[in-house]
């Protein structure tokens, strides 16, 4: 007998009918003689309707009144689904942030979880109870109704999870796994078995939408096994564990991450001097842009060339500030370029590979794909590209690195 809890996002708790599935699964779990906690998110589209309720009183709500309000979404659904529960013959109980009594740090609409209180949960568990959580809320200190972000349900999930030290924390979502690479663009793309938290928070953090990020860091933190799993399919979905070296014959590559969220930009003939890097880049984040890859050249004639791209939402931004640095610095020129995009391989097998990035790179060559920028880490190589290559790109990568699902006609379905 296990302790599993269970995570349905938004489009599994969008209908009742849909609801009532969830239900039928809970119910089958627990029939097996599993002990279920069940974290739901608000109907899909109803946090960003109630988001728009308040855009109509203001352009800015009030943090905290913005919080009692979205937090009502979950407060619907975790209801719900405990009637539908309790119909079935289940014994089921629905709780908020606020009754479990989930406690966060004070910052509304991006809270984090500081403690949670888990002895309300166990004494129902104990009573044979299912209980159903509110996910994505919480209360600080003062009583305050708080919310922990976008997505943030996950995150509620992988934390009840930990404080709970269940043996699982499924998140059931509308895929049946963590792919290869996006299967939209690359329809060879694979559902991975396995995933380690490391690769997990790279291939999410740079454009996997799968899971909220901060669940795959807390989770990894707490050494939670999470499963993602589609609600209405069967099938095994994603593991994402600790452990790297289950098999000999692991891929070097797990997965190709991409996104069309950054630009870039350039000064160029800044003089080469010390404090060049931090004149440069203080005023941007004095603006409150973050940055993300940065490279600068060697210099020759006492001056260089400086790149560095941020979000496309900061670019205009960044661009002004950027120009206003230059005319201090009598650099040459700024440049700037919103039609990029980056490429990554991710993968804890490269740490013990020689090769990898070589080998990239002669698949972007052999596609006659320009690499304008290259940043590495341990276990991913990233590399800017112009936008119109994204698709070929990630495509001859996931060849490359030999990704590709076999022909339709080996499989066994
Ligand atoms: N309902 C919240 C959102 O839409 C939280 C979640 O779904 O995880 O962001
Ligand atoms: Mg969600």
């Amino acid at each position: 007998m296990a302790l599993i809890v269970q995570k349905f996002g938004g489009t599994s708790v969008g209908t009742v009918e849909r609801i009532e599935q969830v239900a039928e699964k809970v119910k089958k779990f627990r029939d097996g003689g599993d002990d279920i906690v069940v974290v739901v998110s608000a109907m899909s589209g109803e946090t960003n309707r109630l988001i728009d309720l308040a855009k109509q009183i203001s352009d800015q709500p009030v943090p905290r009144e913005l919080d009692v309000m979205v937090s009502t979404g979950e407060q619907v659904t975790i209801a719900l689904l405990a009637m539908a529960l309790i119909k079935r013959g289940v014994p089921a109980v629905s709780y908020t942030g606020n009754q479990v009594r989930i406690l966060t740090d004070s910052a509304h609409t991006k809270a984090r979880i500081l403690q949670i209180d888990a002895q309300r949960i166990q004494r129902d568990i104990k009573a044979g109870r299912v209980v159903v959580v509110a996910g994505f809320q919480g209360m600080d200190e003062k009583g305050n109704i708080t919310t922990l972000g976008r997505g943030g349900s996950d995150t509620t999930g992988v934390a009840l999870a930990a404080a709970l030290k269940a043996d699982e924390c499924q998140i059931y979502t509308d895929v049946d796994g963590v792919y290869t690479t996006d299967p939209r663009v690359v329809a060879k793309a694979q559902r991975l078995d396995k995933i380690t938290f490391e690769e997990m928070l790279e291939m999410a953090s740079l454009g996997s939408k799968v899971l909220q990020i901060r669940a795959v860091e807390f989770a990894g933190k707490y050494s939670v096994p999470l499963r993602v799993l589609h609600s209405f399919q069967e099938g095994p979905g994603t593991l994402i564990t600790l452990d790297e070296e289950e098999s000999m014959e692991q891929p070097i590559i797990s997965g190709i991450a991409f996104n069309r969220d950054e630009a870039k930009l350039t000064i160029r003939g800044v003089p080469d001097t010390p404090g060049v890097a931090f004149k440069i880049l203080g005023p941007i984040s004095a603006a409150n842009v973050e940055v993300d890859m940065i490279v600068q050249n060697v210099a020759h004639d006492n001056t260089t060339d400086f790149t560095f791209t941020v979000h496309r939402n900061d670019y205009n931004n960044a661009l002004q500030v950027l120009q206003s640095i230059a005319n201090e610095m009598g650099a040459r020129e700024v440049i700037g370029d919103t039609d990029i995009a980056k490429v990554s391989i991710v993968g804890v097998g490269m740490r013990s590979h020689a090769g990898v990035a070589s080998r990239m790179f002669e698949a972007l060559a052999k596609e006659n794909i320009n690499i304008q920028m290259i940043s590495t880490s341990e276990i991913k190589v990233s590399v800017v590209i112009e936008e119109k290559y994204l698709e070929l790109a990630v495509r001859a990568l996931h060849t490359a690195f030999e990704l590709d699902a076999p022909a339709a006609g080996n499989t066994a379905e």
